[in-house]
């Protein structure tokens, strides 16, 4: 996904067994100018590479409308079954958009136009598209008065004129647009920022040394919940292709909806009625506006290369879109600066040392990143300058960087769209690209300066990319209690939150809007402290062995607190302990790093093999997947049984406060509130969250997100002075994590102020 599809990866590896090894030893300690010069050569000699490279272009999946179509139209069904037409009317129009736009594009007969373009009004007007409704009924309108009343049936004339009564309505008294009112509520959240890093608080400082590199400390005491970090997006890409479980149960990967058909190519927001782009079948935007500033920023150059960016993956599309935002005149600035400095670069990096660290030898000129005045920005100059560890990379991957990245300009030559790349032409100059003939051709100067940057920003990526994630609805969902997971949306350049270096256990958390990032102090940061997050590798999700195989893509060996622990005193992790077996026959804990397993009561010495327990586990995940599906073909009772036996079952081989225990606890309160059994729901939802607390901590995201189910469920049971206090407990961690205007933060003050209005006889009931 991040890298070249598999096999243009097989190619590149095969090519470079292929290469003299003095070319290999050439290429392994070129500079990134060189190796984008080589990279040319090799590729000048091979054009069977390229040829293969178009023929995976074939494959990449650019038309995947249809089936979102009909993803749509199904789930539209669904919401209707259940009666919630308002949401039902949303799914349906955005099908029906659709379908519009494609009959306007390819040539719908005439004569059907006025009937297609009255349903186009009428869902615009249902999303409350206004003013887009209007335009399409001001179209329909000089269409029918162009062919004369005869062409025109009656019923359309009507059906105009009642379109046009309920868009006056509705301008008169405009309805709250969803999810975005009452943004005021809460307390204003204070927030000051920095004079000389732009996007952090002012309450954190730039600090630079050998062993942390650019890194943010403390300036004052700061308190759990302030932001500290609050940074727009460089420059961000959809991730494609993943299909959203959005149910549970296997037949979520059916219905194929990725990313890409669910929100907007540009600002990520989630898509109710898209704009499609007119040049291709990929790109969809939430709105003419963002169409229009994707098309002006970088679309109308990646436009005509969908397929070969799909197929060399997002971090090569981050490389090209991050050159095309920052402007040629920028990027050659910095390409031929970092030259002159190649020396500084070329110094050998230290082997174990954190990410977001300064380029060598950097120290006495400042900070590196920083402009004249010694300010830190979110800018294409800070972005430049975060470590590329040219070094460290393997040569073969960079080899695949380099061919990826180098093919990739020569088709911008070949394509036509250099002036594009290199100039701010208006998308109208240059609408005719000229294609040049010779693909052989050598790739201008001008080119080889836009490679070199992409190529330094493919590396720089493996340490930097920072995913940008929302929290996706999960489960069947029938209103009464959401469930949300948080799923990978896309891959950006945070210039300002790369400044952070990793934690296993770290002091803030991190949310997403959109494509803007904040950062929050998860806990009291005392004056002088570092601000860590955590790259991924949470203390609480896995054991440190794998915590450091996963930190060696950044080129360091994590020395955190949760890591020197593990790693020093040999203290068995978190995880192994909470997730561990326990004696089929008394229940105690079972031990052992081998492959056999005993009691770790002496007396009793049971022993079991490691692989039977395992495959037993296997066994009941796949058996509470089952229920799950039972329980999204809304077969309750059924599924209630199937869990009660797993659980049953669970019992007599793993240890109580295995963290499937919880899931199975949270799965039956799941089931039990989608037939308004909330006393039910809230009993095995407590003994969720009591291990989740023990898994994650009491103030833990995970914590938050428990505690607002069971809000939710005791809400719906009336249960009115529980769900009061524990309304308070989940605001209280969720606004650490996602600060008070958020839309759980909303949520809560809703069921809060609801709650309150209840009428005496209602609360009497409880
Ligand atoms: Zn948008
Ligand atoms: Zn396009
Ligand atoms: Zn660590
Ligand atoms: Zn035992």
């Amino acid at each position: 996904m991040a890298l070249p599809v598999a096999e243009w990866q097989g190619r590149t590896a095969r090519l470079w067994a292929a290469l003299e090894p003095a070319l290999r030893e050439r290429l392994a300690a070129a500079s990134l100018q060189d190796a984008v010069r080589l990279g040319c050569d090799v590729l000048r000699s091979k054009e069977e590479e390229e040829a293969a490279l178009e023929q995976l272009c074939h494959q990449a999946p650019m038309d995947k409308k249809p089936e979102a179509a009909s993803w749509y139209r199904e789930q539209g069904n669904r919401e209707f079954k259940r009666g919630r037409y308002q949401a039902a009317l949303r799914l349906y129009s955005r099908v029906c958009l659709e379908d519009i736009a494609r009959a306007e594009s390819h040539g719908y007969p005439d004569r059907l136009l006025p009937k297609v373009l009255l349903r186009k009004a009428e869902c615009l007007l249902c999303l409350g598209r206004l003013q887009d409704a209007q335009d399409v009924l001001r179209v329909l309108e000089s269409k029918i008065a162009l062919d004369g009343a005869m062409t025109t049936h009656l019923t359309r004339l009507k059906k105009l004129s009642q379109l046009k009564v309920k868009l006056g309505e509705k301008e008169r008294c405009p309805e709250p647009a969803q999810g975005e009112h009452g943004g005021t509520q809460g307390e204003p959240e204070i927030w000051e920022e920095n004079s000389s890093i732009s996007g952090a608080s002012s309450s954190l400082s730039l600090s630079f040394d050998a062993e942390r590199g650019r890194h943010l400390v403390a300036s004052q005491d700061i308190m759990a919940g302030q932001s500290l970090v609050k940074e727009e997006a460089f420059v961000s890409v959809l991730c494609p292709g993943e299909s959203l479980a959005l149910q549970d149960g296997d037949t979520a990967w059916d219905t194929r909806a990725t990313n890409a058909d669910l929100y907007c190519h540009r600002c990520l927001r989630q898509l109710l009625a898209s704009v499609p782009c007119q040049g291709c079948s990929y790109a969809q935007y939430c709105s003419q506006d963002c169409a229009d500033r994707a098309w002006q920023q970088y679309h109308r150059t990646e436009c005509p290369l969908g397929a070969l960016l799909l197929t060399l993956g997002v971090f090569c599309h981050v490389a090209l879109r991050t050159v095309l935002l920052a402007g040629y005149a920028e990027v050659s600035r910095l390409v031929e600066g970092s030259h002159c400095g190649d020396k500084n670069l070329q110094n050998p990096e230290g082997s174990c040392r954190p990410l977001s660290e300064a380029d060598a030898g950097a120290g006495s000129r400042g900070v590196p990143g920083c402009d004249s005045s010694g300010r830190y920005q979110s800018s294409y100059q800070a972005l430049f300058h975060l470590l590329p560890h040219t070094e460290q990379h393997s040569p073969e991957h960079k080899f695949l960087c380099t061919l990826s990245v180098v093919a990739l300009c020569k088709q911008l030559q070949v394509a036509g769209l250099e002036a594009a790349v290199l100039s701010q032409e208006s998308p109208q100059q240059c609408s005719k690209p000229k294609t040049c003939e010779k693909t052989s051709e050598e790739l201008s100067p001008e080119l080889k300066t836009v490679a070199e940057a992409m190529l330094r920003h493919m590396l720089q990526l493996q340490c930097n990319a920072q995913a940008i994630t929302v929290m996706q609805e999960m489960g069947p969902g029938d209103g009464a209690v959401v469930d949300k997971k948080p799923v990978r949306l896309a891959t950006a350049f945070f210039p300002v939150l790369s400044l952070l270096n990793h934690s296993c256990c770290p002091n803030t958390s991190v949310s997403f809007s959109g494509t803007s990032v904040t950062v929050r102090a998860a806990q009291p940061i005392s004056s002088g402290q570092e601000v860590l997050h955590c790259y991924g590798p949470h203390w609480c999700r896995m054991r440190v062995a794998e915590r450091q195989q996963l930190l060696r893509q950044y080129f360091f060996e994590c020395r955190c607190p949760a890591c020197l622990q593990e790693l020093q005193s040999g203290v068995k992790s978190v995880v192994s302990i909470r997730n561990s077996f326990c004696c089929p026959k008394c229940q105690a804990q079972m031990q052992g790093e081998e492959d056999t397993l005993c009691c770790s009561i002496e007396a009793c010495a049971t022993s079991a093999s490691r692989d039977h327990l395992s495959g037993r586990l296997q066994d009941l995940q796949q058996e509470i997947k089952k229920a799950l599906e039972l329980l999204r073909v809304r077969k309750a009772d059924q599924a209630i049984k199937k869990l009660l036996k797993c659980q049953m079952d669970a019992g007599t081989f793993l240890s109580p406060e295995h963290l499937l225990m919880g899931e199975m606890e949270d799965h039956l309160a799941q089931v039990y509130a989608t037939v308004g059994k909330w006393q039910e729901a809230a009993r095995h939802l407590r003994k969720s969250i009591e291990i989740v607390e023990m898994h994650h901590g009491p103030s833990s995201v995970e914590t938050g997100h428990e505690l607002f189910k069971l809000a939710q469920i005791l809400f719906n049971g009336f249960a009115v002075s529980e769900a009061l206090s524990t309304i308070q407990r989940a605001e209280g961690i969720l606004s650490v994590h996602f600060g008070p205007q958020s839309a759980q933060m909303q949520e809560l003050q809703e069921m809060k102020a609801c709650l309150s209005e209840l009428p005496r006889n209602i609360l009497q009931r409880t």
